[in-house]
């Protein structure tokens, strides 16, 4: 069994109930072609992942694009089958149980809400179909709960009769968020909820979803690029690289004191507004390496700074202390160069 990553949470209350959701060494393998002559290789899309939510925390996951964040939320929703690990919700296995069942217990949020409505279906319908689908009352029902989500998620009741392309971007969003938790889910995956949005109605957005979570008692697995969303919302952040979770602390943490060297990348690439100060430059050396080739050892060690001869033969162990995890050598006793000690 992989050493879970779990740290306390900042806002979530103290339980000894089990995690809401969590995943015991996860692994997800890809056989991959790269041409039409070759033979299959495997691709490690998500690689021994340990994560632990619990009720009412907020999990922020960052990383690059093909850093695995998707497919790991793909098999948290049930739509991605494992090679190997485990997924529990309320301490319960998730593999076992049919689609549906875990579509009552997870939902997500995608990104974009102009191609994840059906532009030909009412908002009513829209907002509904979860209920249909799963055979949840009748049209009463239907019809009571649909308007108490749109109250919930802050849409007009005139919406209730009309379509998609009558609502504006922030709105059809709201309209994705109604339909993701009609069904009062305990978990939510959010992907990128905010990204197609204008900036303007991005924090209304992303105020609705913590206004949702306190009301309704949700816990929310949120995947972003945008790091300024991520502290804006998250209680916790897992940083993944080429399928790993490479750091994990409670957000306060995270970004004041980032220890990872490819956290602190990320960290130093955010854009500010303060004019003069150009475009920031994330100093990570070489571009994001081939996942069907990755390197031995540290999978950062050619973009890493601090990298030391032990990085490009031993792939650094998970290391927890207190609330906050980092597989990193420079923090590793055994392995660590006094000359690299500034680098934390
Ligand atoms: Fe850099 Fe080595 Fe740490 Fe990897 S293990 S992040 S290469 S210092």
């Amino acid at each position: 069994m992989a050493a879970p990553t779990t740290a306390s949470p900042t806002t979530a209350s103290p339980t000894t109930a089990p995690p809401t959701i969590s995943t015991d060494d996860l692994t997800c393998v890809f056989q991959v072609r790269q041409g039409v002559f070759k033979p299959k290789r495997p691709l490690k899309a998500v690689n021994g992942v340990s994560i632990s939510v619990n009720k009412g925390e907020v999990l922020g996951l960052v990383g690059e694009s093909g850093c695995g964040k998707s497919t790991l939320a793909k098999m948290l929703l049930g739509l991605q089958k494992p090679t190997s690990g485990s997924i529990a919700i309320d301490g319960e296995p998730l593999v076992g149980l049919d689609r549906k069942a875990v579509a009552r217990r997870i939902q997500p949020i995608f990104q974009d809400p102009y191609s994840s409505l059906n532009p030909r279906k009412s908002i009513s319908s829209i907002i509904s179909l979860p209920l249909r689908v799963h055979g949840v009352g009748g049209p009463a029902d239907w019809e009571r709960k649909v308007k108490e989500m749109m109250d919930l998620c802050g849409l007009p009741r005139r919406a209730y009769d009309g379509y998609p392309n009558q609502l504006s971007g922030g709105q059809r969003q709201r309209v994705a968020i109604a339909r993701a938790l009609v069904m009062r889910p305990e978990v939510v995956i959010c992907d990128e909820p905010t990204s197609a949005l204008d900036v303007s109605v991005q924090s209304q957005i992303l105020n609705l979803l913590l206004d949702l979570q306190k009301e309704l008692g949700l816990t929310y697995i949120l995947i972003s690029h945008n790091l300024a969303v991520v502290q804006h919302i998250a209680t916790r952040v897992a940083v993944m690289y080429l399928g790993r979770i490479i750091e994990e602390a409670d957000s306060e943490t995270l970004f004041r004191a980032p220890r990872h060297p490819y956290t602190q990348a990320l960290l130093n690439s955010v854009l500010t507004p303060e004019p003069g100060l150009g475009v920031p430059d994330a100093q990570l050396g070489t571009t994001f390496p081939n996942p069907i080739d990755p390197p031995p050892g540290c999978t950062f060690h050619p973009r890493c700074p601090h990298a030391m001869p032990v990085c490009r033969e031993l792939a650094p162990r998970p290391l927890t202390v207190e609330a906050s995890m980092v597989e990193c050598h420079l923090h590793d006793p055994a392995h660590r160069d006094p000359a690299h000690a500034a680098a934390q």
